[in-house]
C-alpha cells in the first residue's frame, strides 16, 4: 500500500480510515523508501525517518480499530549494496524487496515506467533473454542479503509482455530463471507478494503469473496478498480475483 510517504495519492491517515470504512481488519503499509543520494532527482524525499516514526504514531493512534503493519518496500540498486543493506537493517513490521531499475549501459532504468523504456533497455542490453535473466540474477542478490520478508511483483519482468510478445513463459530459459530464484526464496524463508497491480497492466495477470504461483505452493512458499494501492480505488481493486487464484 503506497501513500502521500511515497507515490500514493492519499495520505496515510486517508488510506487508514478508507480501509477500516470498508472492514479490513489488518493493514500494511508499505510506500516506497527514498532512494540512495545521488541516485536520481526523484524520490529523494520519498518514507524519511519522520514518516517512520508518524506511522508508528498512527498504528498506535487506531489500534482498536484496525491492525497496522508499518512495511516499507525497499529498491534493490546494483551499485548500491552498501547504502540499502545499512537501510534495510532498520526495524519494520514488514520488508518488501523489489527490482524496479535495471542498469543498462551506465545509466538506471524504470522496466515499469513504459513500454518505449522497456524498448529502450532491450536495446541496450541486446536480447530479451539477456534482459530477463538480468533481472531474475539481481533479484536473487537481493533476496541471497537475506534482510526482507517477501518479494515485491516477483514477476514484473512481465509488466509489457502483453499477448506475449516479447517472450513466451514457456522458454527453458525463462523457467529456469524463474525456478532458480524460487528456490532461493523457500531457502531464505521468504514469502512472495501476491500482488492484484498486474491486473491493471498491459500483462493482465497478476503478479507472479498462475503457474509460478503453483510452483511457489509446490516448496510451501507463503503468498501474502495485496492490491499494490496507489489510490483510493485500488484498495480492493483484483482483491478477490488474486485471492482465488492462490487456492486454485
Ligand atoms: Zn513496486
Amino acid at each position: 500500500m503506497h501513500t502521500t510517504i511515497s507515490d500514493g495519492k492519499l495520505t496515510p491517515e486517508e488510506l487508514i480510515k478508507l480501509a477500516i470504512e470498508k472492514k479490513f481488519d489488518t493493514i500494511c503499509l508499505t510506500d516506497h523508501y527514498h532512494f540512495p543520494p545521488g541516485f536520481r532527482d526523484w524520490g529523494n524525499n520519498f518514507y524519511l525517518d519522520k514518516d517512520y516514526d508518524k506511522l508508528f504514531d498512527l498504528k498506535n493512534k487506531y489500534k482498536n480499530k484496525i491492525k497496522i503493519l508499518v512495511g516499507v518496500e525497499f529498491d534493490w540498486l546494483k551499485d548500491y549494496k552498501e547504502w540499502i543493506t545499512k537501510a534495510a537493517k532498520k526495524k519494520f513490521d514488514y520488508k518488501i524487496i523489489s527490482l524496479h531499475f535495471i542498469k543498462a549501459g551506465k545509466e538506471y532504468f524504470p522496466i515499469d515506467y513504459s513500454d518505449k523504456t522497456f524498448q529502450e533497455i532491450l536495446e541496450i542490453v541486446g536480447s530479451i533473454e539477456k534482459l530477463v535473466r538480468t533481472y531474475y540474477s539481481e533479484l536473487r542478490d537481493a533476496i541471497e542479503t537475506g534482510l526482507y520478508d517477501t518479494v515485491g511483483h516477483m514477476d514484473l519482468i512481465k509488466i509489457w509482455n502483453e499477448n506475449h510478445k516479447y517472450f513466451t513463459e514457456k522458454e527453458a530459459w525463462y523457467n529456469e530463471e524463474v525456478n532458480k530464484t524460487l528456490k532461493l526464496i523457500s531457502k531464505k524463508n521468504m514469502n512472495i507478494d501476491l500482488n492484484s497491480a498486474g491486473f491493471r497492466k498491459p500483462c493482465k495477470e497478476q503478479y507472479p503469473s498462475d503457474w509460478i504461483i503453483k510452483e511457489a505452493l509446490k516448496l510451501k512458499i507463503p503468498l501474502i496478498v495485496g492490491t499494490d494501492v496507489h489510490n483510493a480505488e485500488e484498495l480492493e481493486a483484483g482483491l478477490k480475483e488474486v485471492s482465488i487464484k492462490s487456492v486454485v
